[in-house]
């Protein structure tokens, strides 16, 4: 995989450019973008080693799509029609259905591997981007079987040696839980940065009294809308449903401080303290 196009030179696409380039020196990463300043951006922070247009994808060994999920929806199936009979499309969006459907009965279907890097952060744009943000990190990917063989093992390899491991899931089952492992963290997030900001009109108190508990649960707040609209919007069933069940507990929390029984809220934080042994264990 010598010459490598990535579409969205952003947090997800510079990291992944960074890690792979520190990796592999050899290989030539090309930036593509919507705007141009954001390729002269790239290319100032060596993100990218030269900047491409669509046009140049049939000189691709492998394209990594990394734009918000509704561009990806429609960009996909364009860059499928132009990527030669020997290179991969792979994508890193966060929701799978939609991606995966919309090139389903593609004539290069075994050409793309749809896949889903679990790894950022609230930050976005090439100025984003890190190196070894992939580092120990799962990489999900749906439908492994309706890739080309001898691609998916080039990619898998490509990822795995920059620290990732890999998972396999189909995109509804990566869809359904990826909604209460992240979307509902992002709208508690932004829902909880809104309530204070409206109660809190002098913002110097909530700067002064802002400690790093609130700091780092509204740290997902600072994310971009422009990113999380379209996934919320493509997923909107899972992430309903986690609402309400959300929605459900915060109630019941509340029901429990106004009958006074806090016996019952001790043992409700008490009992949600296993999420200690629960996160060591991913660690
Ligand atoms: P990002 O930092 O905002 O970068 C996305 C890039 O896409 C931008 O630099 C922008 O370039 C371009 N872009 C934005 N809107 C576009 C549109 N409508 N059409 C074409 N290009 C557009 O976003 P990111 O965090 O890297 O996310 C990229 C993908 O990775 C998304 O699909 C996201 O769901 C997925 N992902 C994100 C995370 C995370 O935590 N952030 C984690 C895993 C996967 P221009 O300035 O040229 O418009």
């Amino acid at each position: 995989m010598k010459n490598i196009y990535i579409i969205g030179v952003g947090l997800i696409g510079g990291s992944l450019a960074l890690d792979i380039k520190k990796n592999k020196p050899e290989v030539v990463i090309h930036g593509i973008s919507r705007k141009e300043t954001t390729l002269d951006e790239a290319l100032s922070l060596k993100l990218i080693d030269k900047k491409a247009t669509l046009d140049d994808i049939n000189k691709a060994d492998l394209v990594i799509i990394s734009i918000p999920v509704d561009a990806t929806v429609k960009l996909l199936p364009t860059v499928l029609d132009k990527i030669s009979d020997s290179g991969l499309v792979v994508d890193a969006g966060s929701t799978k259905k939609d991606i995966c459907k919309i090139v389903e009965a593609h004539p290069k279907r075994r050409n793309f591997l749809a896949m889903h890097p679990i790894a950022g952060t609230e930050h976005s744009g090439p100025s984003a981007a890190i190196s070894g943000l992939f580092e120990g990190k799962t990489n999900i990917v749906c439908e492994v079987e309706k890739t080309a063989f001898k691609l998916q093992e080039k990619a898998l390899k490509l990822f795995v040696d920059i620290g990732m491991r890999i998972r396999y899931m189909n995109p509804e089952a990566h869809d359904k839980h990826i909604a209460y492992m992240s979307h509902l963290s992002h709208i508690s997030s932004f829902m909880l940065g809104k309530t204070v900001i409206e109660k809190e009109k002098n913002e110097r108190d909530i700067f002064d009294m802002a400690g790093s508990g609130f700091a780092s649960t509204v740290r997902l707040a600072k994310s971009s809308p422009e990113m999380w609209t379209p996934i919320f919007e493509q997923n909107k069933e899972n992430v309903i449903e986690t609402l309400k069940e959300y929605i459900n507990n915060l109630n019941q929390f509340k029901d429990l401080m106004e009958k006074d029984d806090f016996e019952a809220v001790y043992n409700e934080m008490k009992n949600t303290n296993h999420i200690k042994q629960i996160l060591n264990g991913i660690a």
